[in-house]
């Protein structure tokens, strides 16, 4: 297999190579976060990706491998739940994004036999389910997972109503086994709901109706799930003995004698142009359904002729998904505003008439700065075209100029900071951004820089959330704040935290939320409950406090809100100083000279230290205890002194920051993906494709065992344990388990 590989990758020009590399590891990373956690890009740029990986991969057939996603279905499975394989494989869709696309597919299914019926549906945006019923029992339920093996959600299945437990048997007897398949899903009304109980209750809310029906059915506790309105339509079968179908129809009418929900508004077509017609129908009409569609599903109807036409690697060749363009609507800009972030920035925001898109109410969008206003072209009072980027974050895209009546204006940036009134002005010269230059007291960058203190990539003290940081920082009530800046953080007391009435605000906009069930906006009690007393959160908040004391030397720069020092500079500069105190104490030249940092990092580093109150926040974070060096500070060198690692896949004793800590701490830098400079790939379970790739590049690949070999003994002990490509460094090292 390789040999053959390597012969005919010979003809491929390097530069192709790599970017179907580059595409294939985009592609994988997304799909992982779109099936395990939220997407980041729309699914529009997703497809985008895809077309452009399948165009090289059609030029160049070499590129073929079983792992290209053009030839995978799905993500790889978690480990929250038992691994189940399907009885018959569950595939994915081929995609027509137009009636040219649409065309080609039919005439290469009328090519193979005479096509008598298509069959049209709605493509759902929910996710798939595999029920097996056995003499009419359900006994599994599973997610399609990498579609051979998906998650056994049997409990958490059983708590969707539209699921039924047992056959209905009284139009037809239940066959001896029957593999359905069905779409899981929440309604768009109950996906709003389901919001704002979340929200009501504190937690996050889900971004989309997609995301909250997997996050809602991928649940650890079917408890949970049971709470969730969740609900399913099937749209075909897999496995089946003792019944046979010879029309994709009359699966369905079957499905619905069984007591199986089927759709209502699929068709049974004729031809090429009465589908055409359903496909533009439901274009038009994509929010008559009381869920949200991506597109259509159009099925050739005779199953013998399915059989016939038979799947591809990932998806079947009788059937495509004609798939809509994301979706942009129009609403109305009533007003420009700004608010200041944690560094002084001031950035606008449009505020628009409420308006519904990709599945959740819009009323705000950023808008970056004010030249980004100027360069969309838009005036308050404009209608304007928006749509979803990542079909999560709203974007205003431009104005629809022949709406305009004459009544709009132009905005223009304001000249005193929205929080405090101080006059804004650029930090230097040249500058994009406008800065609000009381950064100490003004209370808008203080709550933005406190939320940043308590985040992940900080101190990650989970209760000091947005409310609580806008609660220490600007409560209505008691007039004075707990804290006019970070410095006291951890000083904070009980008698403090209890009389505090605070606003609960949008992190986004900064915009007040509003109670959704008096419409004023919402107040609440933070810390106390209705009769004074401390909540559970209170306790929790101390203890997280005094657990934040402990962090890594890194994290307490990421809090110190120093300009341009993130996670990947404080990690570089707490590898080489290993203490606040040297850090403090070296020079801009010394800064400048660490590997990872530079002159730009360096400089802001001694500006930080310049300024009297900062000096004065990192002296009472110490006083109070919080450490300000890592282990081995001021002895020899560390056991991972100079080595790369990149971690994948799940450990059992490790979270992945949890992993991140202790290799940095040793000395070693972790990071994010795989190349010839890397040391070693520590694979847990279910590794994602940078597994692949180490072995390829020859990369030495620990499991966890390993990994704790590294920690202790260093890289000559761990190499001895490591697994390794067969064309890799074999003669290094044995072949573990
Ligand atoms: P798909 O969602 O395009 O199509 C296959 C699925 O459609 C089936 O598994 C089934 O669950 C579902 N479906 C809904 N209604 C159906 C019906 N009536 N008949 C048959 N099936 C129906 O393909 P996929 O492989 O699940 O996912 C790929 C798509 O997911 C991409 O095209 C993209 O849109 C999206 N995606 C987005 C990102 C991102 O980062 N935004 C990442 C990965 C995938």
């Amino acid at each position: 297999m390789s040999a053959e590989r390597s012969t005919a990758v010979g003809s491929v020009p390097d530069e192709v190579r790599e970017r179907h590399a580059e595409l294939s590891q985009e592609i994988d990373d997304h799909s992982y976060r779109y099936y395990m956690k939220t997407p980041v890009i729309s699914d529009a740029e997703y497809d985008g990706l895809m077309g452009e990986l399948r165009s090289i991969e059609d030029r160049y057939p070499q590129l073929v491998t079983q792992d290209s996603p053009t030839q995978k279905v799905g993500a790889p499975i978690s480990n929250l739940f038992a691994p189940v394989e399907h009885l018959r494989r569950m595939e994915s869709l081929d995609n027509a994004f137009n009636a040219e696309e649409l065309a080609a597919w039919a005439a290469r299914v009328e090519g193979e036999a005479p096509v008598d019926a298509y069959l049209c549906e709605l493509k759902i945006d929910g996710l798939a389910i595999d029920l097996v019923y056995e003499n009419g029992r359900l006994t599994t339920a599973a997610t399609r997972g990498d579609g051979r093996v998906g998650e056994d959600i049997t409990l958490n299945a059983r708590t969707i109503a539209a699921v039924p437990e047992r056959l209905d048997e009284s139009v037809r007897p239940a066959p001896e086994l029957l593999e359905v398949r069905g779409e899981v899903f929440l309604p768009v009304a109950e996906f709003e709901e389901l919001n704002r109980r979340l929200a009501a209750d504190g937690k996050a809310e889900f971004a989309n109706p997609r995301n909250g029906a997997a996050g809602s059915l991928r649940q650890k506790d079917p408890r949970v799930t049971a709470t969730r309105p969740l609900t399913m339509i099937c749209h075909g079968v897999g496995e089946h003995r003792g019944v046979d179908f010879a029309r994709q129809s009359h699966v369905y009418d079957m499905l619905r004698d069984w007591g199986l929900p089927v759709s209502d508004r699929y068709r049974v077509l004729p031809d090429l142009d009465a589908v055409a017609e359903y496909v533009a129908h439901y274009g038009d009409h994509r929010h008559d359904p009381a869920y949200e569609i991506d597109g259509v599903v159009v099925k050739v109807d005779d199953v013998a002729l399915q059989r016939r036409l038979g799947s591809t690697s990932r998806a079947p060749r009788w059937a495509i998904a004609y798939k809509y363009p994301p979706e942009e609507v129009t609403t109305k800009l009533v007003d420009i505003r700004v608010n200041v972030g944690r560094t002084g920035r001031v950035t606008p925001y449009g505020v628009m008439e409420p308006v519904r898109v990709a599945g959740s109410e819009v009323e705000f969008a950023t808008l970056h700065n004010a030249q980004e206003v100027e360069r969309k072209g838009v005036l308050i009072g404009d209608t304007v075209r928006l749509r979803k980027a990542g079909d999560v974050i709203p974007e205003i895209l431009g104005p629809v100029t022949e709406a305009r009546d004459g009544s709009e204006r132009a905005f223009a940036m304001p000249e005193t900071c929205p929080e405090c009134g101080t006059p804004l002005g650029q930090q230097k010269e040249g500058d994009v951004d406008l800065r609000c230059p009381n950064a100490r007291a003004c209370p808008g960058q203080l709550r933005e820089r406190l939320f940043y203190v308590a985040g992940r990539k900080a101190l990650d003290i989970e209760t000091l959330g947005y409310v609580a940081a806008t609660a220490l920082t600007q409560p209505l009530e008691p007039s004075e704040p707990p804290l006019k800046d970070e410095g006291d953080l951890f000083a904070l007391s009980v008698e403090q935290l209890l009389p505090i009435r605070t606003l609960v605000l949008d992190p986004d906009t900064t915009e007040p939320k509003l109670d959704p069930r008096t419409g004023e906006r919402k107040v609440v009690t933070f810390f106390a409950n209705q009769d004074g007393e401390p909540k559970k959160t209170v306790e929790k908040l101390f203890e997280e406090l005094e657990a934040a004391k402990q962090r890594p030397l890194w994290r307490v720069l990421v809090a110190l809100s120093i300009r341009h020092v993130g996670p990947r500079a404080a990690e570089d500069l707490a590898r080489h100083f290993r203490s606040m105190e040297a850090i403090e104490a070296a020079t801009e030249e010394e800064l400048a000279s660490v590997d990872g940092v530079g002159p730009t990092i360096a400089s802001s580093i001694r500006e930080w230290f310049s300024e009297d109150w900062h000096r004065e926040i990192v002296r009472k974070w110490r006083e109070a205890g919080v450490r300000m060096e890592d282990e081995g500070a001021g002895s020899g060198p560390r056991p991972l002194d100079g080595v790369t690692l990149v971690v994948t896949g799940s450990l059992e004793g490790y979270t992945r920051d949890g992993a991140k800590e202790a290799a940095a701490e040793a000395g070693g830098r972790v990071t994010g993906s795989v190349s010839k400079k890397t040391d070693f790939l520590v694979a847990g379970d279910s590794p994602g494709s940078k597994y692949d790739k180490a072995l390829k590049l020859g990369v030495p690949v620990l499991d966890e065992e390993g990994f704790g070999v590294l920690l202790a003994a260093g890289p000559d002990e761990a190499r001895k344990l490591a697994r390794f490509s067969e064309e890799g460094r074999e003669e290094e090292g044995g072949e573990t388990g």
